[in-house]
């Protein structure tokens, strides 16, 4: 039966396939794809896996009989026959080998795959006896998983190959070749990383925000998702045909032919119109009245700069740092990793420059998907950003050392995020010069740096002044300078609706920074979602701003509004957009001032 789920827009377009519910952490395993020659061997290691824990459950149960009767716990006893015999399950034997078999998935993925499917059935009895069982079947598969780690191969995401061919033809209904839409209660800016380079045509997620990092990762990889959307991985089951649309924010179950006819046809108008944008790539962005305007691209990983050159970027504005530490179980790079990392992404954007920013973990941004910051009530508000970086200067100074000396390979601009007294800019650039002593000491080459702030605390907006003084730009984190403005947790789906770029008091602390800036001939720019959103370009453009960071696949239809753009008429309206009650409303005139 057809049902659809509402939830946040988070990326654009219209993706259609089959569900595949990720189960939680806890069950973060390996996710590829097998050869269709290496069926036999994948039943093999996952039969192999339930062997060794069948002979580890029979071992237990011989030493129990070994104890007195005193000390043998009847109830473990019990416990392990339940669980040797739901080793013997035949749903789970033969599920497993049919998502090995007709879907080629490594054999920790049916695992995982099959157990969602019989965990939906438990929850679904009515006997609360049975329906208990399913902890059991939690655990004897997290056994098999752990048995089966010796002989597993490198966690990875399912690789992007012919097989996303398979997405063109829809109704093929052929087992293999069908795209395939990732369904989790939450994933973590590490596990999408994970994913970043996976077949999936599409994301959904129960929890977070527009602009929460597992949105803007999933921005970052250019295919439709929706976040927010609540019960969706439980209402949804493994294997269901689902619609993605990510550009209203819904979610479509079990759609009937008609309406994925339809979508089908949307999910064609939507590729056109990319299409046509690559016409634009070598267009310069410059308004109809002159004005240039710098396009640059937020990356997450050094690999990721192909895409901003291929995309036209004119350099990196925001190379978003801690997913380098991200997902490491507390092995953090070191130095010289750090400094290879750092020289890829500088090498990778030939001659063009990039915008490194100290590490942003915290909040949102655990360094490992499974560590829940349950010490701190209010992550958000704690020891996130820089904070971080200067609670472990030993830490800081690495990374530091790392950007310095990449900087000898190309142009690079070190920004620091979450800046808000005066202190903590001294302490930075006490760091920076320490570090760049200890490179002197060591006689190890390191090159320039300019010398940014992120302003992303409204603390920090309304001291415009002193951060001139000891900066060379400033860069606008509209993501974080929205939640600290108006209270509002950018992860926070309950809340998502007063989550409001363009508040007042938010477009007053942009508006002013911008015009500061300027003032000053210091560089300004929003590497923030806002400056992605096509629908705000020619506010920006109005407020003064020449320098918008994004994602690479954004750059085209901003670059579009840019050349339909007049700055000059721009600016007054702006100026009202600012100053009005509803500047949502105001906004509404500015057809009058573009082609
Ligand atoms: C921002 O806050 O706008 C920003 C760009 O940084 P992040 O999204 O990584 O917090
Ligand atoms: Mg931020």
């Amino acid at each position: 039966m057809t049902f659809s789920i509402h939830g946040l827009a988070v990326s654009r377009g219209v993706a259609i396939g089959r569900a595949v519910i990720v189960a939680s952490s806890r069950m973060d395993v390996a996710h590829y794809f097998i050869e269709p020659d290496e069926v036999d061997k994948e039943i093999d290691r996952a039969r192999a896996g339930r062997n060794a824990v069948v002979e580890e459950l029979y071992r237990l149960q011989t030493s129990i009989s070994q104890m007195g009767p005193k000390e043998a716990p009847h109830e473990l006893n019990a416990l392990l026959d339940v669980h040797l015999m739901l080793l013997q399950d035949e749903e789970l034997i033969r599920g497993v080998k049919g998502w090995i078999t007709d879907r080629l998935y490594n054999a920790e993925w049916a695992l995982t795959t099959q157990l969602e499917v019989i965990s939906r059935q438990f929850d679904e009895m009515e006997d609360a006896y049975l329906r208990e069982r399913k902890a059991d079947m939690e655990q004897i598969v997290e056994r098999v998983l752990r048995a089966m780690r010796g002989v597993a191969s490198p966690i990875m995401a399912p690789a992007r190959n012919s097989r996303r061919q398979g997405q063109q033809d829809l109704l093929l209904g052929d087992t293999v070749d069908v795209p395939l839409v990732l369904v989790a209660h939450d994933l973590s800016p590490a596990d999408m990383l994970q994913f970043k380079q996976s077949v999936f045509a599409g994301f959904i997620t129960d929890v977070g925000g527009k602009t929460s990092h597992t949105a803007i990762v999933a921005r970052s990889m250019d295919i439709p998702a929706v976040v927010g959307a609540r019960t969706c991985s439980q209402l949804v089951r493994q294997d269901d045909w689902i619609i993605i649309d990510g550009d209203a924010g819904i979610v479509i179950v079990d759609p009937s032919p008609i309406i994925l006819a339809e979508y089908g046809f949307k999910k064609r108008q939507v590729e056109l119109e990319r299409s046509r944008l690559t016409r634009l790539l070598h267009t310069p962005a410059v308004t109809m009245d002159g004005e240039k305007v710098q396009l640059l691209a937020n990356i997450e990983m050094p690999e990721d700069a192909p895409a901003a050159l291929q995309a036209g970027a004119l350099g990196v504005g925001l190379f978003r740092s801690e997913f380098l530490f991200m997902g490491r179980h507390g092995d953090l790079p070191d130095e010289e990793e750090q400094f290879q990392a750092y020289r890829r992404a500088v090498e990778g954007m030939q001659g063009l420059p990039v915008t490194i920013r100290t590490v942003d973990v915290g909040a949102d941004k655990p360094l490992d998907s499974s560590v829940h910051d349950a010490a701190h009530l209010n992550p958000a508000l704690g020891l996130r950003a820089i904070r971080w970086s200067l609670a472990d200067p030993a830490m800081f100074l690495t990374q530091l050392r790392a950007i310095l000396r990449a900087a000898a390979f190309g142009k690079v601009q070190l920004l620091v995020p979450m800046l808000a007294h005066a202190s903590e800019i001294h302490q930075t650039l006490a760091h920076i010069e320490q570090a760049r002593r200890t490179l002197d000491k060591r006689g190890q080459a390191y090159g320039p740096v300019q010398l940014g702030a992120m302003i992303e605390i409204p603390a920090a907006a309304l001291t415009l002044k002193m951060f001139l003084k000891y900066f060379d730009f400033l860069s606008i984190g509209t993501n974080d300078l929205i939640q600290y403005t108006l209270a509002i947790d950018r992860a926070d789906e309950s809340v998502a609706h007063l989550y409001d770029p363009l508040h007042p008091a938010v477009l007053q602390l942009v508006a002013s920074t911008i015009a500061e800036c300027r003032l000053q001939g210091k560089g300004v720019s929003v590497c923030g979602e806002m400056a992605g959103d096509v629908g705000l370009t020619r506010l920006l453009l109005g407020m003064g701003l020449r320098s918008f960071s994004m994602h690479p696949a954004q750059i085209l239809a901003v670059k579009q509004e840019i050349l339909r753009s007049d700055a000059a008429r721009l600016e007054p309206w702006a100026q009202r957009v600012i100053q009005a009650e509803n500047p949502a409303q105001e906004m509404a005139q500015v057809s009058a001032f573009s082609a």
